[in-house]
């Protein structure tokens, strides 16, 4: 594969420039650069200039409003509803996680939920940013059909990520961000693009058989699908993920989803679930940070552990360039 070097700042003009060009707003285009340029300087590679076409591709179809204006309004005090207007998620995070922050200091507890969202990143920035403010979130999302359900042949979830944040007085907080699905989206196509296999386990091909080729297992392409990470009790936390992140905020279901999508490469409109707990107010103690780092020193001490986000952490600290596909690159600067 050929790669090209890209400043930090080279990844997020030529993200605006393609998305500028596409027809967004520019408040947009630069929250969504944003997120894609942090994704490349975190090595978050599934979700950084990869999703770019798909970004574009949904913006010229009209699916995504360009000129998105997310309204931000409160249900109860605790309960904040965001309707992102049919734009990209990012946007609608940066009106709402401050209001959602500023009710869980207040209350202890509270839920954003997000609709009428075009989700196509890594959830991590929304669940990081909480614990930055000292709060514990967890959030997910679902999608479009891709995962075959433990024990059905046919795609029925998305494959629906979740995340969870810890934060850490005077440390990074500690976030893992994962699909529901044996392996992300972005990755298997990533796999197919450089003609790499992959590991049994990850998926069927279109006819329900286990297969190990990236191109049959991806769903649109090839017709295939995702296998649930972690057997029937991955498949649960896929299925809450639908119902939390669909019908609990007033979305659909990803099966019910695809209906109305136009599939044009770029991510269907759907909901979000965020939930923020205060540990200071929850615990009731300024000390709630003692425990969790007993667990955290004691996970430490073993010599082939990691916490999640470390890797993602250890990349940031790194602000020179970053080498991505050549391929890519042209690709992007030919929409721009
Ligand atoms: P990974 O399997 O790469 O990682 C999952 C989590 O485990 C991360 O928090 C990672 O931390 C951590 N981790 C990975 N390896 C280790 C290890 N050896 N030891 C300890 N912790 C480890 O993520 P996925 O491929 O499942 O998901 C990738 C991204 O795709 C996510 O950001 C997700 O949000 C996104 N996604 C988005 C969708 C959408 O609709 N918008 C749909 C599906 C996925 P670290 O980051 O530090 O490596």
């Amino acid at each position: 594969m050929n790669t090209t070097e890209l400043t930090l700042d080279e990844i997020y003009t030529l993200a605006r420039t393609a998305l500028l060009n596409a027809g967004s707003n520019e408040e947009m285009a630069n929250i969504v650069a944003d997120t894609v340029m942090r994704a490349e300087r975190d090595g978050s590679h599934s979700h950084g200039l990869f999703r770019i076409p798909g970004y574009v591709a949904s913006l010229v179809s009209g699916k995504v409003n360009a000129d998105a204006s997310p309204k931000v309004e409160n249900i109860t005090p605790v309960m904040i509803r965001c309707d992102a207007d049919n734009g990209y998620a990012p946007l609608a995070h940066a009106r709402c996680l401050d209001h959602l922050a500023e009710a869980t200091k207040t209350y202890g507890i509270a839920m954003a939920q997000i609709t009428r969202s075009h989700h196509f990143a890594a959830l991590w920035p929304e669940t990081e940013a909480l614990a930055e403010k000292g709060l514990v979130a967890f959030s997910c999302v679902n999608y479009m059909p891709m995962v075959a359900p433990y024990g059905a042949k046919e795609k029925v979830y998305g494959s629906n990520p979740i995340s969870f944040a810890w934060p850490r007085e005077g440390k990074a907080p500690v976030v893992f961000d994962m699909a529901t699905s044996a392996m992300a989206m972005g990755d298997i196509k990533i796999a197919a693009r450089d003609g790499k296999e992959l590991p049994p386990g990850v998926g069927l091909n279109k006819d329900g058989e286990p297969t190990t080729d990236p191109k049959d297992i991806d769903p649109v392409t090839g017709g295939g699908m995702i296998l649930p990470f972690g057997g029937y009790k991955g498949s649960h936390i896929a299925m809450m993920v639908e119902l939390l992140a669909g019908p609990l905020v007033g979305e659909t279901v990803s099966f019910e989803t695809a209906k109305k999508d136009n599939k044009d490469g770029g991510p269907p409109a759907g909901g979000q679930f965020i939930l923020a707990m205060s540990p200071e107010i929850t615990s009731g103690t300024k000390d709630w940070g003692t425990g969790a780092d007993s667990l955290f020193d004691r996970l430490k001490s073993f010599e082939n552990l990691r916490l999640p986000g470390e890797r993602r952490h250890k990349n940031r600290q790194n602000t020179g360039p970053r080498s991505v596909n050549s391929e890519l690159v042209e690709k992007i600067l030919s929409l721009s």
